[in-house]
C-alpha cells in the first residue's frame, strides 16, 4: 500500500479499519502456505486449524466491515452523489469507493446517467486500478426476466419458470423487451467506458488535467504539481 494519500482521503482510513480481520486471515493463510511446503502433516493440520479458527472469529467482523457504508470524508459537494453510489453496493462487496477525490464528480455523473437507463442498477466496486478509473455495475437483478416473475429456489418450479421464460422469450412482447433491454446496456456499458477513458486525463488527486505517471510500481494519473508533491514520473504517451 503506497502511503501517498493525505489525509483528507479517507480511502486509507476506511481500509486500515476494514483490514484488520482480512489481515488476520491472510496472516493465517500465510502460515498454512508455510507449513505446506514443509510437508509436516502435524504442522499442517495446527496451521488449518488455526485458520479455521481465525475464519470463524473474523466472519462477523469481516461481514460488518464490508457492509459498513464508508462515505469519504472529502466528499464535500458530493456527498449525496457518492451515498447514491454506496446504496447501490450490495452486501458483501465492501461498501467504499476507492479513487481520490479528483475522480468524484466523474463518479456522479455517471451515475447520475446510468440511472436514467436503469434507476435501480448495481454498483459492485469503484476504483483506481493501475492508474485507471474502474466502475463495475450491474443492471438490477434479475432483469429483464423479473418482469415474468422472479426465478424461484424451489426445483420443479424453477422448470416450469424455465418453461414461462422460454415463451415469454419467443414471444413479440418479450423480443421486444429483450432488444429494449440489451439496446439500454449497451448504452449504459459505453457511458462507462467513455467515463473511464475521461478519467485518464484527469487528476486522481484534484481534477485538473493529468496523465498516466509511475512510481516503483505504482501508477497513477496525475497533473504536474501533484507528480511534483507525490514524487511520481510522467510516462511518455502512447506507451
Ligand atoms: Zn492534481
Amino acid at each position: 500500500m503506497s502511503n501517498d494519500r493525505q489525509p483528507q482521503n479517507s480511502e486509507a482510513a476506511a481500509e486500515a479499519e476494514s483490514a484488520a480481520p482480512l489481515e488476520e486471515i491472510d496472516s493465517a493463510v500465510q502460515k498454512l502456505g508455510d507449513s505446506l511446503s514443509t510437508a509436516d502433516g502435524q504442522a499442517i493440520e495446527e496451521s488449518l486449524q488455526q485458520l479455521l479458527e481465525t475464519a470463524r472469529d473474523t466472519s462477523t467482523d469481516l461481514d460488518e466491515a464490508l457492509n459498513t457504508m464508508r462515505l469519504p470524508d472529502d466528499a464535500g459537494q458530493y456527498e449525496d452523489g457518492l451515498r447514491k453510489i454506496l446504496q447501490r453496493i450490495p452486501n458483501g462487496w465492501g461498501r467504499w469507493i476507492s479513487t481520490g477525490p479528483g475522480w468524484y464528480p466523474l463518479l456522479v455523473d455517471l451515475d447520475d446517467k446510468l440511472s436514467e437507463l436503469f434507476p435501480n442498477y448495481e454498483v459492485q466496486q469503484v476504483k483506481e486500478k493501475f492508474g485507471g478509473l474502474r466502475y463495475y455495475w450491474e443492471p438490477p437483478y434479475g432483469t429483464p426476466y423479473s418482469l415474468i416473475d422472479s426465478m424461484p429456489d424451489d426445483a420443479d418450479a424453477f422448470s416450469d419458470w424455465l418453461k414461462r421464460k422460454e415463451l415469454w422469450e419467443a414471444s413479440n412482447a418479450g423480443k421486444d423487451i429483450i432488444t429494449a433491454f440489451q439496446r439500454r446496456r449497451e448504452q449504459a456499458n459505453q457511458l462507462v467506458r467513455a467515463t473511464e477513458t475521461q478519467a485518464e486525463k484527469i487528476c486522481e488527486e484534484c481534477g485538473e488535467s493529468g496523465l498516466l505517471t509511475k512510481r516503483g510500481g505504482w501508477y497513477k494519473t496525475l497533473c504536474p504539481a501533484d507528480i511534483a508533491r507525490l514524487g511520481y514520473e510522467a510516462l511518455a504517451p502512447e506507451q
